[in-house]
């Protein structure tokens, strides 16, 4: 048998899983990642979660760990960029650090480019985009059934602007797509709106007038963005992945509603929510089926 070793490497949590080639998780972990206590810390934690991970298997039957992680990355180099949420992780070599650890091939991506794909493995389109809305938004990009890297960190969709003078975002910029429409902007309007912070599904198990309000809103704001992706890249599909999409129809509906009022060119494009239970793990793994 042969084994591929994978990785959801996330400022709060960290997975790992190990997969057979047909892509199917035989053994699945996971850990706090407690980013705050810094790198050092957290590379410990990274490579004992990988030690369970492949205990009670013979190293020469796995081909490779794929590692998806939350940061920028510098995919040819495989260094990662500079991640907000991973403090003390800057220009890190990952995947040699893990590599020289192991002694097994070694691949480092960014997470949402792996969603996207895993994402591209199960659908007949041949370019999606995928945002992961959660703590932030994430975006991956697939044209032509490859990972779109642009001139390194293409897909950086969270951060397009949709209020030129709104709320700040961790980037430093004001009125970005994730600042309105993440899990995050939700939790923060709900505050506002029922005087504590409700999760999306929260909202829309309430299924009352004011929830609904709340997510109509945040819908606005994300078809807003949504537009702009359509008028730079006229993708097949657009997959929306992470917590949110527990929202269901009282998030999507005004989202495709606000994208359509918006999109003056290919108003064809499929917006729905992910079918995937794991994307980030398994499109890791896909690192070595390609
Ligand atoms: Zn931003």
């Amino acid at each position: 048998m042969k084994y591929i070793v994978s990785v959801d490497f996330g400022g709060s949590k960290i997975e790992s899983a190990l997969f057979d080639l047909q892509g199917n998780i035989i053994k699945k972990l996971r850990i706090a990642t407690n980013a705050k206590k810094g790198k050092k810390y957290v590379l410990k934690k990274l490579l004992k979660i990988i030690d369970w991970t492949i205990e009670g298997f013979n190293k020469k039957e796995i081909i490779g760990i794929g590692i998806g992680v939350a940061s920028p990355v510098n995919f040819k180099k495989q260094i990662l960029g500079n991640p907000p949420n991973l403090p003390g992780w800057s220009n890190t070599p990952l995947a040699k650090i893990v590599q020289n650890r192991f002694k097994i091939k070694t691949i480092v991506e960014n997470d949402v480019n792996c969603a996207a794909l895993a994402e591209s493995k199960f659908t007949n389109a041949k370019n999606i985009v995928v945002l992961t809305l959660g703590t932030g938004i994430g975006g991956g990009i697939i044209i032509n059934n490859e990972i779109y890297r642009g001139n390194g960190f293409a897909g950086e969709l969270g951060h397009i602007i949709v209020q030129e003078n709104g709320p700040k975002c961790m980037c430093g910029n004001r009125g970005c797509l994730e600042v309105l429409a993440s899990g995050t902007a939700i939790r923060k309007l709900s505050k506002k709106v029922f005087g504590k912070e409700l999760l999306a599904s929260e909202l829309a198990k309430m299924k009352n007038k004011k929830a609904q309000k709340v997510l109509k809103e945040i819908g606005k704001h994300l078809g807003a963005g949504l537009a702009t992706i359509v008028h730079a890249l006229d993708p097949e599909e657009i997959i929306l992945a992470g917590g949110v999409k527990e929202a269901g129809n009282a998030l999507l509906k005004p989202t495709i509603k606000e994208m359509k009022k918006r999109v003056f060119t290919d108003k064809k494009v499929v917006v729905r929510f992910s079918q995937l239970d794991d994307p980030v793990l398994l499109g890791a793994a896909c690192l070595f089926l390609e």
